[in-house]
């Protein structure tokens, strides 16, 4: 069976590698970012006009990621030391890269093109995206992950809760 032997498996590291990265975007935005990264996220978190922010900084270490692990899967680079799966892995760090970039920078944020999703799953995705950026500075906020928003409704809640015990402060038209 040459799918299930030889094709399948790498369908699952891609996707894997896909997936942990979804956590590792989380981690590094609720606890780096939003902590001693905060320099290089603020002006992603503030209105401005420029087009480019010193956050896109942050994506060049999810690139450089994905380039280690291609070299580290690389017979050309590595010889008999090459490790042939992180090359599946480093496909699964840029298909995420490449989606995170489409979606939060394409759909949400609105840089390369316009538009504006109607519903279901697209649709909350962008809702729950906004609601991260409903607070005012880095204390506090919801939705640091990216591909599984939660239901607005509840991170609105969650958004109140924050700014009554003081824990966050909400832009007005939030
Ligand atoms: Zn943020
Ligand atoms: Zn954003």
């Amino acid at each position: 069976m040459y799918f299930l032997n030889e094709i399948l498996p790498k369908i699952l590291i891609v996707l894997a590698s896909a997936l942990a990265m979804e956590w590792v975007a989380w981690a590094s935005h609720k606890y780096i970012m939003h902590g001693f990264g905060w320099a290089w996220h603020r002006d992603h978190h503030e209105p401005h006009d420029n087009k480019l922010e010193k956050n896109d900084l942050f994506g060049i270490f999810g690139a450089a990621l994905s380039i280690a692990l291609f070299a580290l899967g690389n017979p050309a680079v590595l010889g008999d030391a090459a490790w042939p799966p992180a090359f599946w892995m480093a496909v699964g760090v840029m298909l995420y890269g490449l989606i995170y970039t489409f979606i939060h920078d394409g759909i949400v944020h609105q840089r390369f093109f316009r538009y504006v999703p109607r519903g279901g799953y697209a649709k909350r995705l962008v809702q729950a995206h906004r609601l991260h950026h409903a607070t005012i500075g880095k204390e506090g906020g919801v939705s640091f992950g990216f591909v599984f928003p939660r239901n607005p409704a509840k991170l609105k809640a969650e958004l109140a809760k924050q700014r009554d015990s003081g824990k966050a402060r909400l832009r007005s038209n939030a």
